[in-house]
């Protein structure tokens, strides 16, 4: 067994709703507690991480949208959703005993950096946890391609989406028993097949990028470092 890290560099995304745990809304801290010890264990692995987080567990602009709201200004509130996830999640991992920075796609000097790409290289290159908070910083964007974003800029060798489930299925494995596992998918499979991996956009960034897609379930204690060591159970989604 490998000790060393297959990617140097990864982006993982999170969205909002997996740190609702079993709630209904909000944020359940032993959800964040749990993926911060994985992210914890990924760092010791010598890996350099960042994170995006969604906000779908706080507001979302389309259902704003969908009762009335001005989407622009509902996606708004969507990106301020994502920074209390940020925040709280770089709660966790400090408590955790890992160092972080959170950098903002919109300038809230109080308590954040404002998104400097060079600066966030810095950071991790120093070993610190970057989480990247309030998306593009873009009304009608998701976190889904902030993260693809975020991970170009990065130079990352790798964006890992964590999920409920350990990788892409044929058809939703929680309502169809005999669902079966992809094991590798490309860019084009996702597209063509409407497979609701990440939004469209971010999948053509990553291919554009050649930026390889990993999923895998976030919600299972180790599996994070299992897909750095290039073991365990999940999807890869390449050329
Ligand atoms: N959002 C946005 N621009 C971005 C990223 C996010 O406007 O670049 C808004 C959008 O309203 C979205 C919300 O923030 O619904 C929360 O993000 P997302 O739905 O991607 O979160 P997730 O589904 O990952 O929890």
């Amino acid at each position: 067994m490998s000790n060393s890290p297959i990617y140097k560099r990864v982006l993982l995304k999170v969205s909002g709703e997996a740190l609702m745990g079993s709630r209904d809304y909000g944020l359940d801290t032993g959800t964040l507690k749990a993926i911060a010890a994985d992210v914890k264990d990924v760092v010791a692995l010598g890996a350099q991480v960042c994170l995006v987080i969604g906000g779908g567990n706080i507001f979302r602009g389309i259902s704003g949208a969908a009762s009335g709201m001005d989407r622009a200004q509902a996606d708004y509130m969507g990106m301020l959703a994502t920074v209390m996830n940020a925040l709280a999640m770089q709660s966790a991992l400090e408590i955790a005993g890992v160092s972080t920075r959170v950098q903002s796609a919109i300038p809230m000097a109080s308590i954040s950096e404002p998104y400097i790409r060079r600066r966030a290289v810095r950071h991790m290159e120093k070993g610190r946890v970057v989480i990247f908070a309030a998306g593009t910083g873009n009304p009608f964007f998701t976190t889904d391609t902030a993260a693809a974003l975020r991970a170009a800029e990065m130079g990352c060798d790798a964006m890992l989406k964590g999920t409920q489930v350990d990788g892409v299925y044929d058809s939703d494995p929680r309502k169809n028993p005999n669902a079966e596992r992809l094991e590798s998918l490309t860019y084009l499979d996702v597209l063509s097949r409407d497979l609701q991996v990440m939004d469209a956009a971010a999948i053509s960034l990553a291919r554009e990028n050649k930026l390889p897609i990993i999923v895998f379930n976030i919600h299972e204690h180790g599996s994070f470092t299992a897909v750095m060591r290039g073991e365990g159970r999940y999807t890869t989604i390449v050329e």
